[in-house]
């Protein structure tokens, strides 16, 4: 029995699904960039996406399903690497859903993106990005040089389509920790954000997420070089709140790999940690998972610790 299963037996704790409400989406492993921290190992030479066949027949899993999926959360790598990536916000957006994109704010400015913020801002797609510091050192240590610099003017350019402004616009922005910590309190450092960011940037936006880094991938790896995984993994640990499993995304997401399999987590999918029973989304009933278990492994202390982390943040 894994660590975090061992601690849900002590506690008495029993982790099943609650009814989907999100179907995240891996779209691609590409991306522009190479973040230190980044859970997927995404990055310019990856080739892994999801095929347009595969893209139609979520489309129709999502058409004959008998309960209605509220959002369509789409990730990567970065999502508007994808040579479909347009055609499917507008598919989506004509079915009703809200849809988020995870956006790294630099790719606004990559060759091929032209128009990518107003056709965001046409479709009233949220926007999701990171930016794990409010100064360039931090950022730039992250991921990588001149990020910070590009991620400012992304901001102030979306701030001027109505991004962070506008209540159908809404634009969020994600922390997470540099090392080998628990991000602090989401509250405050929201606030911080939020003062620094439009004293020396004037950029606005709505709400800050706190996300813990998970000892997955290239942070994993990381930890590893560095001699503190163990360490990390009992801070995790050690941390653990029971109030957090409540808002667990895994309860409520279903998230679909580069070939449509099925899994409770994007964490679960870069670790191939998949339902024997349930191989690929249309395999299952959006109303048949209520009550299903999740899979669980020693990098979900990462969810659980301090505050807990989600995509949408703190937890508690
Ligand atoms: S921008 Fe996101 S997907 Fe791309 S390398 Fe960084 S963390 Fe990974
Ligand atoms: S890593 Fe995934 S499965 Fe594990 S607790 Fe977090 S969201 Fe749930």
């Amino acid at each position: 029995m894994n660590r975090f299963a061992r601690l849900l037996t002590d506690n008495g704790v029993e982790l099943r699904r609650d009814m989907p409400r999100t179907l995240q989406l891996n779209l691609t492993a590409k991306c522009n960039q190479t973040c230190v921290h980044c859970h997927v190992n995404a990055g310019p030479a990856r080739r892994e996406e999801m095929s347009r066949e595969t893209l139609e027949r979520i489309l129709d899993w999502l058409d004959s399903s008998p309960l209605p999926l509220e959002t369509a959360d789409l990730t990567g790598g970065a999502p508007e690497l994808h040579p479909h990536f347009r055609w499917l916000v507008e598919q989506l957006r004509s079915r009703g859903l809200h849809v988020m994109d995870r956006c790294n704010l630099s790719i606004l400015f990559q060759p091929g993106q032209e128009g990518l913020g107003e056709f965001l801002a046409a479709h009233g797609v949220e926007i999701v990005a990171s930016l794990p510091c409010y100064g360039p050192e931090n950022v730039n240590a992250q991921r990588g040089d001149g990020v910070f610099d590009l991620s400012i003017r992304a901001l102030r350019h979306l701030n001027a389509l109505g991004y962070g402004c506008t209540p159908n616009l809404p634009l969020n922005l994600v922390y997470n920790p540099l090392g080998a910590s628990l991000p602090p309190a989401q509250q405050a450092l929201e606030a911080d954000y939020k003062e620094r960011l439009h004293e020396d940037f004037g950029v606005q936006f709505n709400n800050l997420y706190c996300l813990a880094n998970l000892p997955i991938a290239r942070f994993g790896a990381q930890l590893r070089r560095d001699g503190e995984h163990d360490s990390y993994i009992d801070l995790l640990e050690h941390s653990f709140n029971h109030a957090t499993i409540g808002g667990l995304m895994c309860r409520t997401t279903l998230n679909v790999g580069w070939n449509g399999e099925l899994y409770d987590c994007d964490f679960n999918a870069m670790l191939h940690l998949q339902r024997a029973d349930a191989p690929h989304i249309w395999d299952v009933r959006a109303d048949g998972l209520a009550g299903q278990p999740i899979l669980v492994g020693t990098h979900c202390l990462g969810c659980t610790a301090g505050a807990g982390s989600s995509c949408g943040g703190a937890l508690s």
